[in-house]
């Protein structure tokens, strides 16, 4: 675990963030492992990639939007990504982890509870139902693997308030997800703003934050229920 504390901190400072949060997120990384053992939480294993491909993937996102003091729904949050490292790195965030399955959930709200993340929301719900009564409530939406762009955005854009912004954690392969969501994008009120690639510090893996800007508020016909989504995702 010591060199898991060194990597995970030079990480931290190759940011320009607080070294000293190292310790919450290796205990988050610790109670995820353990977890692990009983429930599927992630496939990744090794505590190296856990600090690497999960924690300092998701902390790049700090260094693209400022998050101090927003709301932040993190959609298909999983295990905690990118929310919980979000979370225990700026703490000023309130964020509101979303995820339709409740286990991964309880096991959420274990971890806000051992670290004292008092404001935080654990929240098991399906974001298109979720966002019905959220709609244009949140700073920023969140989301990593979670589905296509152009589904994912029907998901996460109608709870982003008109002048915030949906952060999507993509892969760099994903210039053509992006051509094929354009349209879906402005029909539910968002415009891409950015595209941003960085590298996981200490790695040579590059990652992208898509930046969505929520430009006019999303038609009340969206979203849709899950099932039309999928059959017939915007195109
Ligand atoms: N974001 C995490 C990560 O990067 O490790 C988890 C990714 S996991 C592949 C996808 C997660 O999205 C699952 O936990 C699943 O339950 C959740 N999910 C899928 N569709 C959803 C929806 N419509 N609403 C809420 N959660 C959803």
């Amino acid at each position: 675990m010591r060199s898991t504390r060194k990597l995970l901190q030079q990480g931290l400072d190759a940011y320009g963030l607080d070294r000293a949060k190292a310790e919450p997120l290796l205990t988050f990384a610790e109670m995820l492992l353990e977890k692990n053992q009983v429930m599927n939480l992630t496939a990744i294993t090794d505590p190296t990639d856990v600090a690497q491909l999960h924690l300092l993937d998701c902390a790049a996102v700090l260094t693209l939007a400022d998050l101090k003091g927003k709301t932040v729904v993190d959609v298909g949050t999983g295990a905690g990504f990118p929310g919980m490292p979000l979370q225990i790195l700026e703490p000023s965030a309130k964020l509101t982890l979303l995820d339709s399955l409740n286990k991964r959930i309880g096991f959420l709200q274990e971890v806000c509870d051992a670290l004292g993340l008092d404001h935080t929301r654990c929240v098991h719900g399906r974001a298109e139902e979720y966002a019905r009564d959220h709609r244009e409530k949140f700073d920023y939406a969140t989301s990593r693997a979670v589905a296509a762009l152009n589904v994912l955005c029907e998901l996460a854009l109608p709870m982003v308030k008109v002048g915030g912004a949906f952060l999507a954690m993509k892969s760099v392969d994903s210039d053509e997800e992006l051509r094929q969501a354009k349209s879906a994008i402005a029909q539910l009120g968002g415009a891409v703003e950015d595209v941003r690639d960085y590298t996981i510090p200490g790695t040579d893996i590059r990652h992208r934050l898509v930046i969505i800007r929520k430009v006019k508020p999303t038609p009340p016909s969206f979203p849709r229920a899950f099932a039309r989504i999928k059959k017939n995702p915007l195109i």
